[in-house]
């Protein structure tokens, strides 16, 4: 994939970039690994004073980097907005936090003194998708500078200009040269990255196949890695829920960065008792959004970020409908019937669309749908939910809605997946760890649990 930025709402061409050379990657790598021998020695509040400076600055710029975002990825621009503020947030949140993270823990034993320490790995590579391309890079930055280790990223090929953005901002913030440095690389080139023995671990948030490739090598290269791959996550619907909540909820469960987020609500499953209901009042909020060009304030869904994205949904449809399913809404690539775009050029674009009936054996039934694509299901009871919202590869999030607290707790401990929210849509939060299951990848990204992912626990003992 060439490394451009394309206004997916315009199919306008924004820039192109040639990835690094050789000669160029090997000046970064040298600078990465110095930099991971002195800057772990910045005592922690000095680490602090940057990431707040960090905070402060993106909140400062959230406009322009919210309208870069948009530019070249399409979400809207009130969403992209909130994304910035978000990554602010995380980066207070980890300044605060590291400390306790990493203070040294005793533990009771025979000998004099035992205690575990927590020391940085060093240089992490993080390889990361275009669909939050802040957030899902800050998730991983402020976590592993706060712990002294040095970030590498390799952002998609799709959002570059973001990439460097996000360097620039740690620069300017007064993190040393070298702490976070931004790789305007090819994927073919992460091998060679990872394989570099000056790098030690990474994380890669991305598709399964990625993420497969990627650990495979890691695993032989007995490299630490981390996975935030892909969900099919269910939406679950008993009849105890407020339905209002739980119709409001599900249309923006789905169309969450216009539908193409990893923990986007993407199959329903709603009870018999109240599934006629649920279905019409779904359908209809459903055709309702507003669809269009994403720089607009009042605009609900924009473009999928790239044509390749379009032909998936679109190949996604023709296999639920061929399977059996009911097409009730949207179905194919255009601006539906809500639009209000009046620039925009329709390429990238597909409406909010749903179908129900697809047979559960179905392979679209158990696949990620990356976009505005929901499938509604009928279950019986808490149970038969619990067995189809399993019958997927993936195990990322679960929302569920119901009232009944003997329900909650049997959904709680039944979904196989990182979290299950109740009456909740499914969101990612630093005080909270985040994370999946099955194919949907392994480790813990936020909280404590996704900083030590990327420390040493090292075993102290005193005699
Ligand atoms: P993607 O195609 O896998 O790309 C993600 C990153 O991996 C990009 O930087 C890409 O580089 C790189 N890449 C792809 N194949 C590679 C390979 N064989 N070797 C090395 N690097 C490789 O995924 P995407 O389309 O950007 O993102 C959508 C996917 O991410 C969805 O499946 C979504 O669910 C998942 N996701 C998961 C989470 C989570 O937290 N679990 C969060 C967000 C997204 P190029 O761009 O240069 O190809």
């Amino acid at each position: 994939m060439p490394i451009q930025s394309l206004n997916p709402a315009t199919g306008q061409l924004l820039r192109s970039f040639d990835a690094l050379t050789p000669e160029q990657l090997e000046s970064k790598l040298a600078l990465a690994a110095q930099a991971a021998v002195t800057y772990p020695l910045e005592p922690l509040g000095q680490r602090a004073f940057w990431m707040r400076r960090l905070a402060i600055q993106l909140e400062n710029d959230a406009d322009d980097l919210a309208a870069l975002m948009t530019a070249e990825m399409g979400k809207t621009l009130r969403s992209a907005r909130a994304e910035v503020l978000k990554c602010a947030a995380g980066c207070r949140y980890y300044a605060a936090n590291a400390d306790s993270f990493l203070a040294p823990e005793p533990i009771e034993s025979e000998h004099a003194q035992s205690y575990v320490r927590y020391d940085p790995l060093g240089v992490v590579l993080a390889v990361m998708p275009w669909n939050f391309p802040l957030w899902q890079v800050f998730r991983f930055l402020a976590p592993a500078l706060m712990a002294g280790n040095i970030g590498l990223l390799k952002h998609a090929s799709n959002v570059p200009q973001c990439a460097l953005a996000i360097e620039a901002l740690v620069r300017r913030a007064g993190f040393p040269r070298g702490v976070f440095q931004t790789l305007l690389i090819e994927a073919r080139q992460v091998e060679a990255v990872l394989a570099d023995k000056r790098v030690a671990a990474v994380t890669v948030t991305g598709s399964e196949a990625a993420g497969r490739a990627i650990a495979a090598q890691a695993g032989w290269l007995i490299k630490k890695s981390v996975l935030e791959l892909g969900g099919s996550d269910p939406f679950i619907v008993l009849p105890s829920a407020d339905l209002d909540a739980a119709v409001t909820n599900a249309v923006q469960a789905r169309l969450i960065n216009n539908g193409q987020s990893c923990i986007a609500a993407k199959r329903f499953l709603v009870h018999t008792a109240i599934y006629d209901e649920f279905e019409t009042r779904f359908v209809a909020a459903m055709q309702a959004t507003v669809v269009g060009d994403p720089m607009r304030e009042t605009t609900e869904l924009g473009p999928m970020a790239m044509p390749s994205a379009v032909s998936a949904l679109v190949t996604q449809v023709q296999a639920a409908v061929a399977a059996g399913g009911r097409l009730l809404c949207g179905g194919r690539p255009g601006f539906g019937e809500n639009a209000v775009d009046t620039s925009a050029v329709p390429g990238c674009f597909f409406p909010p669309t749903v179908i129900a009936g697809v047979p559960r054996d179905a392979a679209v039934a158990k696949e990620e749908t990356f976009g505005p694509l929901a499938m509604l299901f009928r279950v019986e009871d808490v149970e038969d939910a619990i067995e189809l919202a399993n019958d997927t590869p993936f195990g990322l999030g679960a929302s569920c809605w119901t009232n009944d607290p003997e329900e909650q707790e049997r959904l709680a401990e039944g979904i196989q997946a990182g979290c299950v929210f109740f009456n909740a849509p499914v969101a990612s939060d630093p005080r909270l760890p985040f994370g999946g299951i099955k194919h949907s990848g392994y480790g813990r990204e936020l909280s404590s649990a996704g900083m030590r992912e990327f420390l040493n626990a090292k075993t102290v003992v005193v005699e």
